[in-house]
């Protein structure tokens, strides 16, 4: 058995990002930038005023109040060629460019227009209510490095340096099945020891989230040639199958066996890791498959641990992994396991500090108390209990904080 830290290396190792795709901006939320973004012009373009008033020398306005002759006016977006005299001032709006010659604004609060004069009550300091040309960033400048998410922010500065089209990490497309002779699908009831197939919605919707495209490939009997042909079937030209159930010791897990099978090389079988310890992580030819236990708890946490990071690097994400926060416990816990724990929990924010709960569960069948959870408590291998105020690792189930 290895650790969750081996096993998470290996899969990190195994994967190689798709490649990537050129597509136009408005596609491009949430997708992994796949080049360093350059900014193609100064920003601010042009030395900007920061308010509304005068343009002016700073060097008339030795001594308050002073006069200036009023040559023009520049409203943002517009243009003034002029040039600036001793003696001349010019009316400005907020985000006009600064004329060459001037070297300060003054706020037009500060100033009494009179004709085609102004009074300016206040003096400036070179500079004044001017934001200079390239402050912000200099053409050339790497703004945005290849491995990044773009959210939101990345959008609009994508678009501020002409971006109409982008190169990203090309999608994963995977395949999920679910394994098990006693599951029936979401409209019919079960009877006996039936139970509904819930992990195919889950472990779809985790790795939609996490940028894959998804197939939904339905439920497979419990006999090794459905299990092989299915695996067969799915694999396709997919890049990834992402299976539950079938993993552990009973006579009916047949995941393993089935990928022995049809020639799949497979790189571990088991993680020491509670929930999840069946987990199985194996290639044949470019498709990479993830065999998760079927318990719904130990199906998500181990997607989160194992698949997650995978479908990220697949799209060339430079932090594939959920992020960790430390955070203080709010109630004691006691964990007999030697394997390392990934505890439902709530995160919040009381004072400043972040504190996670760990949340009530009857076990790996629990999925409405996981429904609750947004973080996992991460408890190492040797440790068995944690006081209530102790810091711990807290692995979020959200991409961002
Ligand atoms: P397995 O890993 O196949 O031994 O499955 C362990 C337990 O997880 C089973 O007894 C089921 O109760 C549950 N289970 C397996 N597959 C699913 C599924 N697709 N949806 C919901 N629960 C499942
Ligand atoms: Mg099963």
């Amino acid at each position: 058995m290895i650790t969750v830290d081996d096993a998470i290396r290996i899969v990190l190792q195994r994967i190689e990002p798709l490649g990537s795709e050129t597509i136009a901006l408005e596609q491009a939320h949430h997708r992994v930038l796949a080049e360093d973004i350059r900014a193609d012009i100064d920003l601010p373009p042009f030395d900007r005023a920061r308010m509304d008033g005068y343009a002016v020398r700073s060097s008339d306005l030795g001594t308050v109040p002073v006069k200036l002759r009023v040559i023009g006016e520049i409203a943002a977006g517009a243009q003034f060629d002029r040039r600036l005299n001793a003696g001349e001032a010019v009316k400005i709006f907020t985000g006009a460019p600064v004329p060459s010659a001037a070297d300060a604004v003054q706020k037009v609060e500060v100033t009494r227009a009179n004709g085609s004069a102004v009074e300016i009550l206040e003096s400036v300091t070179p500079g004044q209510f001017i934001t200079p040309r390239a402050s912000e960033i200099a053409s050339g400048e790497v703004v945005a490095e290849a491995g990044r998410e773009i959210g939101p922010a990345e959008m609009g500065v994508l678009a501020s340096f002409g971006y109409a089209n982008v190169s990203v990490g090309r999608r994963p497309r995977v395949a999920v099945m679910s394994t098990g002779s006693e599951l029936v699908n979401v409209s019919s009831k079960p009877s006996g020891a039936q139970i509904r197939n819930s992990n195919s919605y889950t472990i779809a919707a985790y790795a939609e989230r996490a940028g894959a495209i998804v197939d939904d490939l339905g439920t497979v009997e419990d006999t090794p040639e459905a299990t092989r042909d299915a695996l067969l079937r799915a694999a396709g030209n997919r890049d990834m199958v992402i299976t539950s159930g079938g993993v552990s010791m009973g006579d009916y897990d047949l995941v393993k066996a089935a990928l022995d099978e049809i020639g799949a090389e497979v790189f571990f079988d088991k993680v020491s890791i509670r929930p999840g310890k069946p987990t199985v992580f194996a290639r044949r030819d470019k498709t990479f498959f993830f065999g998760l236990p079927g318990n719904p708890v130990s199906t998500s946490v181990t997607f989160n641990v194992f698949a997650r990071p995978a479908i990220r690097k697949m799209q060339g994400d430079a932090n594939p992994a959920l992020p960790l926060v430390r955070a203080r416990l709010a109630r004691s816990l006691k964990d007999a396991s030697s394997r390392r724990s990934y505890l439902p929990a709530r995160l919040s924010i009381e004072d400043g500090q972040a504190m996670a709960e760990s949340l009530k569960w009857g076990g790996s069948s629990d999925l409405v108390a996981f429904m609750k959870a947004t973080a996992l408590i991460i408890v190492p291998e040797d440790v068995h209990e944690i006081e209530a105020g102790e810091l711990v690792d807290v692995m979020l189930l959200d991409e961002r904080i």
